[in-house]
């Protein structure tokens, strides 16, 4: 018989755009006995959830919960729900995970438009809007912060454009909720998707999302009338609102809506362990303070960053528009940055990132994010990535680095 050994993952300091370290909080609420479903124990949590998410995207939208699955279940029951067959849809594109709000689209069976930028930059503004007059999409979705390139698309101005022109704005804020403010409502942002294994720190498997009453009126027009027990597995479906039916069951969010509101109509069984993380995970970055929260983010990015520039890396991307969560640096000519990765993870259990499609083997991404982002951790990377360099045969100002993020420690005000 095989024997397998206590299960005991080692002690890693994640420096990678997520999943990053859980809170220990986190990982202890996530380890409590087991609720019903509709114990009103575990619907008091519910809804201790719902308040505490309307607080981290800053809106006064009803509908604020989690749906469970990765983010991208978000983002696909965001999409799913709210495109139709032939439904007109622009997606600006800045880096990989635009194109996964393009290839949703596109199986939702949208007439899918889109616009391109180079990598490591970002859209002004005016150019997505004069698209937006252009093509008159019934729905936007675009990326707030592009993990893949380490860069953060304004969007109050997309915001107010879209609402002018009566189109749907669907934002992906999964990389940058509680690191980098997300204003829901003041940038008419009508869905967004948050992520939990980001900076939130929470693990990965739930995909945070709020929508208003426009968004609303979408889907409760596709919704399915059923006969006799709303929303219990066997009643049949008679019908639907004059919109085309939703094709997810799962992802279909006029029904998680009814699940999360107070008639509690059964759709999936709420993660319960899950639900536990989220809330302590929410808890605790609301107790820190939101302002405080993207202070810390701000403060660790200046030292790493400030670190990194006096070691005699190059940092990646144009800077007017970097993501304060992830800091990409160029990988020099003739070092094997895999190499590099792997060191860095086997002799210091440090774990940093390469990137995808045209940055593969260009870049490395170093995240700051939720519980990963902190002094210790910048402080410990800084040390490390030095050594592995020069290791790698790079001539580097051997010392700098961490003299260069102290003096950002010791002189900024917090
Ligand atoms: C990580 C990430 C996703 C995907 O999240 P999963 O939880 O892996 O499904 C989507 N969008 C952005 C911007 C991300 O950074």
């Amino acid at each position: 018989m095989t024997y397998y050994a206590e299960l005991s993952p080692p002690p890693r300091t994640i420096m990678t755009p997520g999943p990053v370290e859980a809170d220990p909080r986190v990982l202890r609420a996530l380890s409590y006995p087991i609720l019903g479903q509709f114990d009103p124990a575990f619907t008091e949590l519910m809804n201790d959830t719902m308040g505490m998410l309307r607080a981290l995207f800053r809106t006064s939208n009803q509908w604020a919960y989690p749906v469970d699955g990765t983010s991208r279940s978000g983002i696909e029951a965001v999409l799913t729900s709210l495109v139709s067959p032939g439904d007109r849809v622009l997606i600006p594109i800045y880096g990989r995970f635009g194109y996964l709000l393009q290839e949703i689209a596109e199986r939702c069976g949208a007439d899918v438009a889109v616009l391109e930028k180079a990598w490591g930059t970002v859209f002004d503004p005016e150019e997505v809007i004069a698209a937006i007059r252009a093509s008159r999409p019934k729905l936007l979705a675009m990326v707030h912060g592009e993990t893949s390139t380490g860069r953060l698309q304004p969007l109050a101005d997309i915001g107010s454009a879209c609402r002018e022109y009566g189109v749907l704005f669907v934002v992906d804020a999964v990389a940058t909720i509680g690191g980098v403010p997300v204003e829901t409502d003041a940038w008419h942002i009508d869905a967004v998707i948050g992520g939990t294994q980001k900076c939130l720190s929470v693990p990965s498997g739930m995909a945070p999302v709020t929508y208003n009453e426009r968004a609303e009126r979408v889907l409760l027009a596709r919704k399915k009338i059923e006969r006799g027990l709303q929303g219990s597995v066997d009643s049949p479906l008679t019908g639907m609102h004059d919109g085309p039916a939703i094709r997810s069951n799962y992802l279909d969010l006029s029904q998680l809506q009814d699940y999360w509101s107070p008639a509690r109509l059964n759709h999936h069984t709420e993660m319960t362990s899950m639900l536990y993380g989220l809330r302590e995970g929410l808890r605790i970055a609301l107790a820190e303070g939101l302002e405080a929260r993207f202070g810390r983010h701000r403060l660790n990015e200046k030292a790493l960053s400030a670190g990194l520039s006096a070691m005699g890396v190059t940092l990646y991307g144009d800077p007017a528009c970097k993501l304060p969560v992830v800091t990409c640096v160029d990988i020099p000519d003739g070092i094997d940055g895999e190499s590099v990765r792997s060191m860095l993870l086997r002799r210091f259990g440090i774990e940093i990132a390469g990137s995808f499609g045209p940055l593969k083997g260009k870049i490395w991404r170093i995240g700051t994010m939720g519980y990963s982002c902190s002094q210790k951790n910048v402080l410990h990377l800084l040390g490390a990535f030095e050594a592995v360099l020069t290791r790698h045969g790079m001539k580097l100002h051997t010392g700098a680095a961490l003299q260069a993020a102290l003096d950002v420690y010791e002189n900024t005000e917090v």
